[in-house]
C-alpha cells in the first residue's frame, strides 16, 4: 500500500486542462484537484491528515491567492482528513460533499479516525498514526444529493453523484470549460479498486452512466490521470465481481470464495473483499 513509484511527480502541481491543476501526494499516491477561477479557486479533496493538508494549502497558496472552495469526492480519510486547514484558513470557506459524506464524518468520522490509526500503528506507521489523532474531523457545510453547480467567477464546476460505487457518497467533479473530470475513488490507477466499503453490484452501472459525462482527461483518486478507455477497462473488470458474485452459492466458506476471487482481474485481495460485499448485498436483496 505504501509502494513508491514515479517519485518524480510526488508534491509538484500538474496543469492537465486549462487552470486546472492535478497534485499527486506520496502518502498513498492520493491526489488533490485544484480549479482556478476569476474570483475563487476549487479545492478537491484536501489529503489524509491536518499536517498532509496544511503542505497542500501551502502548495494552493504557490499557485493562487483566491480564496478557496473545498469539494470533497468522499469520506474516506485519504481524501478529507486535511479540511480543517482550509477550515479554518478562511472561516467563511465552503466545504461540499455528498449528503451522505457529511452524515458518515459526521456520524462516524471520530471512528474513522480511531481505525485508521490502529491501523497505520499494525503497519509500522508511527508518525502517520500520530497526525491521524490529532486531525480535527470536519464534515462539510455544504451538501447535494444529485447535482450541484459551483460558481468560480467566469467559470462553473459540477458537482455529480452518478450513483453508489466506491462508497455510498462519491461525488465527481467536473470542469466542463477544460474537459477534465475528478472522479474520487470511483477509478484507482496504479491499485486496485477499493471494495471495502463499496457497493460492487451497482458500481459497474454507475461507471457505465458516468461514461457518458466524462471529459477526456479523467482524474482517478490515487494514481496518474487516465481517459475514458481506462474507465471502461476498470468498469469492466468490477463488472465481472458482480457477474461472479450473482453466479456463485449464497453461502460459499471462505476457501471458496478465496479461489474464486484469484481469478478475477481485480486480484485476489481486492476482488475477495468485493465478493464478500456483494455476497451482504445480494443476502441483503433476498430479503426485501
Ligand atoms: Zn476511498
Amino acid at each position: 500500500m505504501f509502494t513508491q513509484h514515479h517519485t518524480a511527480h510526488w508534491g509538484r502541481w500538474r496543469e492537465v486542462g486549462d487552470r486546472v491543476f492535478v497534485r499527486r501526494n506520496k502518502t498513498l499516491d492520493v491526489n488533490a484537484g485544484l480549479v482556478l477561477g476569476d474570483d475563487r479557486c476549487l479545492v478537491i479533496d484536501t489529503r489524509g491528515s491536518e499536517r498532509e493538508g496544511l503542505e497542500l494549502y501551502r502548495a494552493v497558496r504557490s499557485i493562487t491567492g483566491l480564496p478557496h472552495v473545498v469539494a470533497l469526492t468522499h469520506s474516506h480519510f485519504d481524501h478529507c482528513f486535511g479540511t480543517a486547514v482550509f477550515a479554518e484558513n478562511q472561516p467563511d470557506c465552503e466545504i461540499w460533499a455528498h449528503e451522505r459524506a457529511h452524515a458518515d464524518l459526521a456520524t462516524n468520522g471520530l471512528q474513522q479516525r480511531v481505525e485508521i490509526a490502529s491501523w497505520l500503528r499494525e503497519s509500522g506507521e508511527e508518525v502517520l498514526a500520530g497526525e491521524l489523532d490529532a486531525v480535527r474531523v470536519t464534515p462539510p457545510n455544504r451538501t447535494m444529493a444529485a447535482d450541484a453547480t459551483i460558481d468560480l467567477g467566469g467559470r462553473q464546476v459540477v458537482l455529480h453523484h452518478p450513483g453508489r460505487g466506491h462508497t455510498d457518497n462519491d461525488m465527481v467533479v467536473e470542469v466542463p470549460d477544460a474537459d477534465v473530470t475528478f472522479v474520487g475513488d470511483l477509478l484507482e490507477q496504479g491499485a486496485p479498486p477499493s471494495f471495502d466499503h463499496a457497493y460492487p453490484l451497482d458500481w459497474a452501472p454507475t461507471l457505465t452512466r458516468l461514461l457518458e459525462r466524462v471529459g477526456s482527461v479523467i482524474v482517478p483518486g490515487h494514481g496518474d490521470v487516465v481517459d475514458p478507455r481506462f474507465l471502461m477497462r476498470q468498469c469492466a473488470q468490477i463488472a465481472e465481481v458482480a457477474d461472479l458474485a450473482r453466479r456463485l452459492p449464497s453461502h460459499l466458506d471462505d476457501t471458496d470464495l478465496e479461489w474464486h476471487a484469484s481469478r478475477l482481474a481485480v486480484g485476489d485481495q481486492a476482488g475477495l473483499i468485493a465478493l464478500r460485499r456483494a455476497q451482504e448485498h445480494l443476502a441483503e436483496l433476498a430479503q426485501l
